[in-house]
């Protein structure tokens, strides 16, 4: 391998990809495996911000019995935990890193401010966005999607736990049609799960590259290399 093809990437690791076979909570494991990749991209200068859902403790859409914004607060406050355990396991390694989050909760972390987010980054520290946009109705993809542009990161790596984006579930079906290339409209028409919808219109708006793959050490690092793994949006 040669040299990083991006300079400013966003990363977006699920809620769910984070707590492994469990499907519930926080895995050290998993969460120090990423920090290592990432800590391999911060060592080589490639800007790191990440985002972070919160699916591995709740989601707000799937509490029907609470008003929905509330749940969806819930579900912003899940993200903020997710989002201290990977920058203390960076930390733990040596990689500087600030947590910034769509609401504040400035006694364990920075409001967001874009420009000092921007800094941060500049200054070679990795920025892990916590809270989501900071609105209820959103998702940590439509975070993602605003803060890659907010950033003017590159491409949106989506870490995912299935390698690649598939017509449907390839879990369940084994004659599911895996795409390696697809166009937003594509994912929009198909209604492909790659992103919700409004996250992908705002990639589509702003013509930001989403990569998506499984979740590895490995397949980030490959993925910034320019290994063509996974599906790749545009
Ligand atoms: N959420 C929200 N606004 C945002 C981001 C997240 O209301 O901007 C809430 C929403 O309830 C969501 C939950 O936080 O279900 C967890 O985020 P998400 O489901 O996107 O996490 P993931 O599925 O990626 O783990």
């Amino acid at each position: 391998m040669d040299k990083p093809i991006y300079k400013r990437v966003l990363l977006k690791i699920s809620g769910e990809a984070l707590s492994g076979e469990a499907g519930f909570g926080i895995n050290n494991d998993i969460v120090n495996d990423i920090s290592l990749g990432i800590k391999e991209l911060n060592d080589v200068g490639v800007e790191v911000a990440v985002v972070v859902g919160g699916g591995n403790f709740w989601r707000g859409r799937s509490n029907q019995e609470m008003d929905r914004t509330t749940a969806d607060y819930v579900g912003m406050l899940a993200t903020v935990m997710n989002a201290m355990a990977l920058q203390d396991s960076l930390e733990n390694i040596g990689v500087p890193t600030r947590v910034q989050t769509g609401i504040e909760m400035r006694q364990i972390a920075e409001p967001y401010i874009r420009r000092r987010a921007v800094r941060h980054l500049e200054k070679g520290r990795v920025v892990i966005f916590g809270a989501g946009t900071g609105n209820p109705y959103f998702s940590t993809d439509t975070a993602a999607a605003l803060r890659a542009a907010e950033m003017e990161a590159e491409v949106i790596l989506l870490a995912k736990n299935v390698d690649a984006v598939y017509d449907k579930d390839p879990k369940v079906h084994s004659d599911a049609k895996k795409f390696t290339r697809l166009s937003y409209m594509e994912v929009i028409n198909k209604e492909l799960k790659v992103m919700d919808s409004t996250a992908t219109s705002l990639c589509m708006d702003n013509k930001i590259t989403i990569k998506v793959f499984e979740l590895s050490t490995e397949n980030i690092i490959n993925v910034v290399y320019g290994k063509n793994i996974g599906t790749i949006v545009e």
